[in-house]
């Protein structure tokens, strides 16, 4: 288990089981649901903390907006209940909260992990509300990205949150909400939570596969991409009867594909101490060398260009001739078996410098 996992979880876990799995309902519905799922994950050695929305913020008005206190009621009777989870613990429940007066609900009902959600991420002012509430909890807090792939807001929630005194943080990523989502209920890109890590590698960050997917049949490959991309672990909601449930009926698998789905996934470790790659990377090193050193010549030129061009009364972008380039890479990048997408913002990236090159 990663160090930063173990900051997060040392209240009740010691175990090496990255990713960490948290699975549950979309939606609290009933008793005997809630009972029904925590039943079957409570049998997944894997499934360290059940999820259940209590209130739910709707995109629309009219959908399904959440139990409320009576689903509290039940995972507190759940809790206190004789089940235990895997590791003989009692079953431990999170939820989201949305107001301040949700979190001292949860207090009331004994819930120790909550998350912020992806609309409130997106307001401040409500974050520090929250913020307020759940200071001196010492609650254990989830924060999902916000809705747009804004990456201050998201680890400006975090900022408030340990200004708060609160440090036992997890991030979230869940997806974004664009006019085209790349064929997802919320494109996922990647990189922006990628770009998350890299300022707050101290934070563990979850994937919520079935919150970026929309639909069942993408949670098991989003998950696979989250595990390859070394993720800490995974949010995925799942239901006794999916195609019965009230809110996010499309995305939520059975207990009997989430077995299969965590059986599926390579248990990484997430370091690399195979000797067999050394030679492999040693060449790539070479290679990127070699790269840099040939961007280096090409930026040289470029700089001769732009003295010729000065003389010459020429303008640095010459639209021709770029097109020219563009096409003949593009010939030669097809091939070689190259994905033309990548040559072409390749070449956009290293034109745009030269061109900036050619300006200064
Ligand atoms: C949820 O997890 O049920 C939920 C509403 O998620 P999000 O905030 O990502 O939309
Ligand atoms: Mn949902």
């Amino acid at each position: 288990m990663s160090k930063k996992l173990c900051i997060f979880a040392n209240h009740f876990m010691e175990q090496n089981d990255k990713p960490f799995i948290i699975a549950g309902p979309c939606s609290v519905e009933s008793r005997e649901q809630l009972l029904a799922v925590s039943k079957a994950l409570c049998r997944m050695p894997r499934v360290r903390m059940i999820r259940g929305g209590v209130w739910k913020p709707r995109t629309r008005p009219g959908a399904f907006e959440g139990l409320g206190e009576p689903a509290l009621r039940w995972m507190k009777e759940i809790s206190d209940s004789p089940l235990r989870m895997a590791d003989g613990q009692p079953v431990r429940f999170c939820c989201e909260v949305a107001r301040p007066e949700h979190v001292a609900l949860c207090q009331q009902y004994g819930i120790q992990t909550v998350w912020i959600g992806a609309r409130t991420t997106a307001n401040p002012f409500m974050v520090e509300e929250i913020c307020e509430a759940l200071s001196g909890s010492g609650m254990q807090v989830m924060v999902k990205n916000p809705v747009s792939p804004d990456l201050k807001l998201w680890i400006g929630a975090v900022e408030r949150l340990q200004q708060a005194g609160i440090d036992r943080i997890m991030a979230i990523h869940r997806g974004f909400s664009m006019f085209n989502n790349l064929g997802y209920r919320n494109a996922p890109l990647w990189e922006v939570a990628l770009e998350f890590r890299r300022h707050r590698p101290d934070i563990p960050i979850l994937c919520d596969p079935s919150h970026i997917g929309g639909d069942r049949s993408l949670v098991a490959p989003l998950s696979l991409a989250a595990v390859q991309l070394d993720y800490d672990g995974l949010l995925v909601e799942v239901h006794p009867s999916p195609s019965a449930a009230l809110s996010d009926a499309a995305q939520q698998l059975t207990p009997d594909e989430l077995t299969s789905l965590l059986s599926s996934l390579p248990c990484s470790s997430g370091q690399d101490n195979d000797a067999s790659l050394e030679p492999l990377r040693k060449q790539i090193d070479d290679i990127d060398h070699e790269l840099l050193s040939l961007l280096s010549h090409r930026m040289n030129l470029s700089r001769q260009i732009a003295s010729v061009k000065r003389e010459q009364k020429l303008t640095v972008y010459q639209a021709k001739r770029w097109e020219e380039v563009m096409n003949d890479r593009l010939q030669q990048a097809e091939s070689l078996g190259l994905n033309p997408e990548f040559i072409k913002e390749l070449l956009e990236k290293i034109h745009g410098e030269s061109v900036r090159v050619q300006m200064d």
